[in-house]
């Protein structure tokens, strides 16, 4: 079957492309601009299953089923959309390419026969309600809405807040569109809490300012140096990126997820384990991890997270921080000495 990913180029993308490669999946990836396809195709190292387009306006509806019409795709992974907290026009910058994203290509998939699901990448930021606090008695799940709207993510006050609210009203707005009309397809939305983990070989950035941005809190953590304090922790829920990709493959071959919606999370997690557990598995860039307070944890002081649907319904087991510590920190070194 061929499989549609957008945001092919991006961090979790990449690794989405990869595992539907290994299961035998064909792949068309979209790129927002012709000087990406060839980045793509070599993170693949030319993969004759991989195909990649370029869709400039992911807004568009009508570019999907210009370009990716013809080629009668099965289904789609939806990734593309901002993540970055550089943004100053927020409705311009993050609100409408979130939104009018998720809703376009939804538009696109009810006129293209062939496709019968669309699994939307959407976030942690959809579930959470920053407005509660802390709540340490509290244990999200994939029941659990953002209270956060459009106007809360075109008014906001700060990039990440503005971020959280894309997720959230381009999730809302993906709900709504599959509630309006009867289709050909069905939605399955996940979930990710913030994803760290290795980049594939082929596709390490070639600076610290091209770290993604979740993978940047992974940086600012371990590289702060021995004896300076440990930065505080920014969204304490991880996944390790091979099991989100694992997620997504899942998602569209278990039938019994469409229409569902699922939290992707290995656990709760603070920088000071981090840099506990950076320093004990990479003792080499042990000059750089903080040392800090070892064995502080945050953990009690803030809410915590189930995944039982997840684990049910899709299969998807969550490796351990450690696992994706140990893969991604000697990266993000390679990546400041621009190797
Ligand atoms: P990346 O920044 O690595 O990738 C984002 C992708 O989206 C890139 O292909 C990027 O293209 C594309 N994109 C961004 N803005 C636009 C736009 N305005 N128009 C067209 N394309 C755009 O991010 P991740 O891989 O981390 O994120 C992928 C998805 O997962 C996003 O939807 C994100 O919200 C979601 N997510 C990520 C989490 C994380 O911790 N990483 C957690 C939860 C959800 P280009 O390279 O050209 O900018």
């Amino acid at each position: 079957a061929l499989i549609v990913v957008t945001g092919a180029n991006g961090f979790i993308a990449q690794h989405c492309v990869a595992a539907l490669l290994r299961e035998g999946y064909r792949v068309v990836g979209t790129v927002r601009g012709q000087n990406k396809v060839a980045a793509v195709k070599k993170t693949h190292k030319g993969h004759p299953g991989l195909e990649v387009v370029v869709i400039e306006d992911i807004t568009n509806a009508q570019s999907y089923l210009d370009v990716i019409g013809p080629l009668s795709p099965a289904a789609v992974l939806h990734l593309a959309a901002p993540f970055h907290y550089q943004a100053t026009d927020f409705e311009r910058e993050m609100m409408i390419p979130a939104v009018q994203g998720s809703t376009a290509i939804l538009e696109a998939a009810a006129k293209i026969k062939s496709i019968r699901r669309v699994v939307q990448t959407n976030s942690f930021a959809s579930i959470y309600d920053a407005s509660a606090g802390l709540s340490p008695d509290k244990t999200y799940s994939a029941q659990d809405w953002s209270p956060l709207t459009y106007e809360d993510g075109v008014k906001a006050d700060n990039a990440p807040a503005a971020y959280r609210a894309s997720k959230a009203a381009a999730e809302k707005a993906a709900w709504k569109f599959m509630e309006s009309r009867v289709l050909g397809f069905d939605l399955v939305s996940l979930c990710p809490a913030m994803v760290f983990g290795p980049f594939l070989p082929e596709a390490k950035p070639t600076t610290i300012a091209g770290v993604n941005t979740s993978n940047q809190l992974v940086w600012a953590a371990v590289s702060a140096g021995r004896d300076s304090p440990v930065p505080p922790t920014r969204g304490p829920v991880w996944v390790d990126v091979r099991d989100v990709a694992d997620a997504h493959v899942k998602a569209l071959q278990v039938v019994e997820a469409g229409g569902c919606r699922f939290l992707l999370a290995s656990g709760v997690y603070c920088n000071q384990e981090l840099c506990d557990v950076s320093r004990r598995a990479l003792p080499k860039y042990g000059d750089r991890i903080p040392v800090g307070e070892p064995g502080k944890r945050e953990s009690h002081t803030h809410f915590g997270v189930s995944t039982a649907e997840a684990g049910q319904v899709l299969g998807v087991r969550w490796r351990s921080l450690e696992e994706s510590l140990k893969d991604v920190v000697p990266q993000l070194f390679e990546v400041e000495r621009g190797e």
